[in-house]
């Protein structure tokens, strides 16, 4: 991984100028032409003024502006600043403040949010995209300058390539500084990991999971692109957009999400249309209800597996085998090249056997430089070169993970330690229930009272009393949720993520 994330691309234009590196519905783009295209948008880049280490924001949905723009930015040895388009003014001003970007490429009808707060930035200039013909100032850095950029030396091992802020599900968002050897060493790892047959120059990959997001940034784009593949985009999850595409375009990976197997289960067509294309589908980003991997595989075949990873290691450090041993339920073992213990939570010190939950802590060379500008954080983080993951995970004697629940979403019940994905777990098993979510709320006798917020099935009907019941069946007494709240959807993140924060807010607005 001693290269530049440039340098992963570069590889495949050399070898494949001809192949398709992008889809977009009918547009298409060779490794020739996107290559042509980076570096027409690097050299206007560096006439704009852009030089190594600055700054770069890019707040598009997925389109092929998107890799242009991302690898345009690393050619000039700029960084590339991640962000949401969902975002709102406040959030989009915290990023672009911290980061210190000097230009932001947006998506043009985001631009009333960004002339918000433009004025409180050090931003000099933001270039627009947009899908219409002829608009969108961003056409214009396409044109061919017939100037050459100056080869920029990289040193990948100490340069940031991304800063990728942290999806801030459970708290204000923070810029993980990835390496060009953090994010090569990634794709690298995955790619290593597959036991599947990798065909370089011919892989397809379906991505949908947003590039501004680091899954979709290594497991769709980078990762496609290190081997020569298509990376087959798709700006929204549709189900039926998605279902359509299988068909049209075979692709051979998807890198999902939970939300998107749940949301692909309920489509009435999922099970007719021809899965035998994907080599793996995996699903990261969130914990995979046991229920939903079992269906996913009875109904349609495909080779799921689910992984896990975080913003800070670029993302991924664990993967359920496709084939071989997989064990439902666990995040599987550890990529290659990467450390994980579990450490005692509360000291952070002592290792754990086999079987007791702790904090999940890593050590492999995806594993960040630190935060931007945030040195008690970054300490707090990376101790003794491991990454505190803020994760409750627990090991079983073939080393395979379990991720169990976030520290922060631990539920305290009367003096037990409650794990939210054991509950929901048991809850996704009910044959009436869609999605849930539990959360711990305050409890004046307790300390905290274990709710379940619940969405159900299109038709399905259940009470309180009787989840509750089915629930007291399969866990301990302290376990089982107190209180239930249906709902007909529940907040989300731009990944699909289910925002437990969100739902704790709302709690505690309601007992204030
Ligand atoms: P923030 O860290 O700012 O709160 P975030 O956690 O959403 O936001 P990401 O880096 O996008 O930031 O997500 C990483 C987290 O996602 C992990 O720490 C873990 O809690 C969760 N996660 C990822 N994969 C899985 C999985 N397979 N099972 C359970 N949780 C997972």
């Amino acid at each position: 991984p001693e290269i530049s994330v440039n340098q992963l691309l570069a590889r495949s234009v050399e070898k494949y100028p001809d192949h398709t590196a992008v889809s977009f519905y009918n547009h298409t783009l060779s490794y020739a032409q996107l290559y042509g295209a980076v570096n027409r948008v690097a050299s206007a880049l560096v006439q704009k003024g852009i030089e190594k280490g600055d700054r770069v924001a890019l707040m598009l949905p997925n389109c092929p502006q998107y890799p242009i723009s991302y690898y345009a930015v690393l050619a000039c040895g700029g960084i590339v600043v991640q962000i949401n388009p969902m975002y709102k003014a406040q959030e989009l001003l915290h990023v672009l403040r911290d980061s210190g970007a000097k230009l932001l490429i947006a998506y043009e009808p985001l631009l009333p949010t960004v002339e918000e707060i433009k004025d409180k930035t050090d931003l000099t200039e933001v270039i627009t995209v947009s899908f219409s013909q002829g608009k969108g100032t961003f056409q214009t850095l396409l044109e061919d300058r017939g100037y050459q950029i100056p080869t920029v030396a990289i040193n990948p091992r100490e340069d940031v390539a991304v800063l990728q802020y942290t999806g801030g599900t459970t708290g204000r968002s923070k810029g993980a500084m990835l390496t060009h050897y953090n994010l090569v060493a990634n794709a690298m790892q995955c790619i290593g990991t597959a036991e599947i047959q990798i065909e370089y120059g011919r892989e397809r990959t379906l991505t949908v999971a947003p590039l501004f997001h680091v899954y979709g940034m290594t497991c769709g784009m980078n990762l496609t692109f290190a081997v020569g593949g298509n990376m087959i985009l798709l700006p929204r999850f549709d189900v039926e957009e998605v279902l359509e595409t299988i068909e049209k375009w075979r692709p051979t990976g998807f890198p999902g999400v939970p939300t998107m197997y749940i949301g692909l289960l309920q489509h009435p067509r999922f099970k007719e249309v021809d899965m035998t294309c994907f080599k793996t589908c995996s699903s990261g980003s969130a914990p995979l209800p046991i229920e939903v991997l079992n269906k996913v595989k009875a109904e349609t075949g495909a080779p799921i597996a689910e992984g896990y990873g975080l913003s800070e290691a670029s993302p991924v450090t664990h993967r359920n085998p496709v084939r071989g041993l997989q064990k439902p339920g666990s995040i599987g073992i550890p990529l290659p090249n990467t450390d994980a213990k579990i450490v005692d939570m509360a000291t952070g010190e002592q290792e754990l056997p086999p079987g007791e939950v702790g904090e999940l802590i890593i050590k492999g060379p995806q594993v960040m430089k630190g935060y931007w500008n945030m040195p008690e954080e970054t300490a707090h983080t990376l101790r003794n070169g491991w990454l505190y993951t803020g994760d409750l995970a627990k090991m079983d004697e073939d080393g395979f993970f379990y991720i169990v629940g976030r520290k922060k979403e631990l539920i305290l019940a009367g003096g037990y330690n409650v794990y939210p994905v054991e509950v929901e777990d048991v809850i996704y098993s009910h044959p009436a229930v869609l999605e849930a979510a539990v959360i711990g709320v305050p409890d004046a006798y307790r300390g905290e009272t274990v709710k379940a917020v619940v969405v159900l099935r299109e038709g399905a009907t259940l009470e309180t009393e009787e989840l509750i019941a089915y629930c007291r069946e399969r866990l301990a007494n302290y376990k089982v949720p107190r209180l239930v709240e249906f709902r007909s959807e529940l907040p989300k993140s731009a990944v699909g993520k289910i925002l437990k924060r969100k739902l704790k807010e709302e709690q505690s607005n309601l007992s204030s």
